[in-house]
């Protein structure tokens, strides 16, 4: 469980994050949904600590992030942000197996346990075939699955993602939120996509110019009538065989 109590972030006099309380239960997905700029990366970027919050706590499974060795709240937290890991020569067999570190002594190399869940996790997301390949040589979406790899190899109860489907063709992006969905872990992922977010999150909170303005089971918060004023766009919200689907028209076009 990740807990954020009243964290705020300003960047010069701006503030971005306003005073946020949010939660993220242990076996389920938190969704952090909001127009663009609205705070999601920051809000994420204060919940794994590279940003520290002058103002209230995070928590992961009650211990103060702050009191966290690095080495410790990496075994927690396993962080995939975006466009990481572009100028390195590794190739994506030996960037996978840096998920591996928290886990290794100061001088223990990896052994042949690492080898195996690296390459297990490499499966998982449909990336053996790139296993020789240099990092730096690969499409954006075959990055993101390498990412994604290296998190899961990190083997954390808590697993945090920054847009995990940017860059991921239609069936990616299905594929690595269901993978997501299907961990024990406490997930947390920032997603543009609300019918992404509504077919793979358990919980969303949404943003919108630094404050969390709902939050609650997708269910709940999916609410044209709370999504439409915060977007400034007209929604429909379909629910068809059990999934909640959206459908979106510019308002000037909407019927009268
Ligand atoms: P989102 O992820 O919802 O698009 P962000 O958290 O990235 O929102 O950004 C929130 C606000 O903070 C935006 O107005 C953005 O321009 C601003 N911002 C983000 N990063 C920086 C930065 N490094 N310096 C100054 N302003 C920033």
């Amino acid at each position: 469980m990740i807990t954020a109590k009243d964290v705020s972030w300003r960047y010069g006099a701006k503030p971005v994050i306003d005073g946020v309380t949010v939660e993220a239960r242990p076996g389920r997905v938190l969704g952090l949904i909001g127009p663009n700029g609205s705070g999601k990366t920051t809000l994420l970027r204060l919940l794994h600590g590279a940003l520290r919050s002058p103002t209230g706590a995070v928590a992961v499974d009650g211990d103060p992030l702050t009191g966290l060795s690095p080495r410790e709240s990496a075994r927690r937290m396993a962080v995939v942000v975006q466009e990481s890991g572009g100028e390195t020569s590794l190739t994506v067999a030996e960037m996978v197996l840096l998920g591996r570190g928290p886990h290794l002594s100061t001088f223990q190399r990896t052994g042949a346990d690492d080898h195996e869940i690296a390459a297990r996790c490499l499966a998982r997301v449909g990336a053996t075939h790139l296993a020789a390949r240099p990092f730096a040589g690969l499409s954006g979406g075959e990055r993101q699955r390498v990412l994604i790899a290296r998190a899961l190899a990190q083997q954390a109860t808590h697993l945090l993602l920054d847009e995990p489907t940017n860059h991921l063709d239609i069936r990616y992006q299905h594929e690595i939120l269901g993978l997501v969905r299907g961990l024990a872990t406490c997930s947390i992922v920032v997603l543009h996509d609300l019918n992404l977010a509504a077919r793979y999150c358990d919980d969303l909170a949404l943003l919108s110019g630094g404050d969390i303005v709902a939050a609650g089971m997708a269910g709940e918060v999916l609410d044209p009538a709370v999504l439409e004023p915060v977007y400034g766009i007209g929604i429909r919200r379909v629910d068809l065989d059990g999934e909640t689907h959206l459908l979106f028209q510019p308002l000037e076009e909407a019927p009268a």
